[in-house]
């Protein structure tokens, strides 16, 4: 069923323009997070590349599956998501979505074999983002969820239904090659959201 004027909702997402923002990522520094694990292991984590949606896989390939299941170990634990530091330019970048007229809203999928994580997650944000005012919606399937831009990091998000937002990758533009997604490199390039709401 699509929701008329009337019955709100619709407007809410058309001029309002919710920009959805994963957590980590574009916010939280998992990268960073997994570089520690692995220094602590005696590993080398420039090693460390991004060549796949999965940060396990990615760790398959760089390291094998001895220290790839050591660093599910450890990013598992208690403790892990709250440590996580923040992305450089995150601050800023979140408040110029605001002086955008955006409605920024972190739209984030909570790691399921890590017991703490989604009470982690909530927390770290309200704790360096309290502009969200607990705006946030933890999701396992983000096609579900309404808004006209979504700014992750993750090559490619698939789920139940046709998402009503357009993806924006945050991340390097050598990971994804050809494709004709809009980029950004890091928060230094927030204008390229400007242009799209
Ligand atoms: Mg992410």
């Amino acid at each position: 069923m699509t929701l008329s004027k009337d019955e709100g909702g619709y407007d809410l997402c058309m001029k309002n323009a919710i920009v959805l923002v994963d957590q980590d990522g574009p916010l939280a520094d998992y990268r960073a997070g997994i570089c520690r694990i692995l220094k602590s292991l005696g590993e080398d984590p420039a090693r460390f590349k991004m060549q796949t949606s999965s940060t396990r896989e990615d760790l398959l390939l760089a390291y094998g599956q001895e220290i790839a299941d050591k660093v599910d170990l450890e990013r598992n634990l208690p403790g892990f998501y709250d440590s996580l530091e923040v992305v450089r330019g995150a601050s800023a970048g979140i408040k110029s979505l605001l002086s955008f007229g955006a409605i920024p809203v972190v739209c984030t999928k909570p790691r399921r074999e890590n017991p703490t994580c989604a009470s982690e997650k909530t927390s770290w944000l309200d704790r360096n983002f309290p502009e969200f005012e607990g705006r946030y919606i933890l999701a396992s399937d983000k096609t579900l969820v309404v808004g006209k831009i979504l700014i992750d990091d993750k090559f490619s998000i698939t789920g139940l239904v046709r998402p009503s937002w357009t993806h924006v990758y945050f991340g390097s533009r050598l990971n994804v090659g050809d494709e004709q997604v809009p980029v950004m490199n890091s928060w230094d390039e927030i204008h390229i959201i400007s242009n799209l709401i």
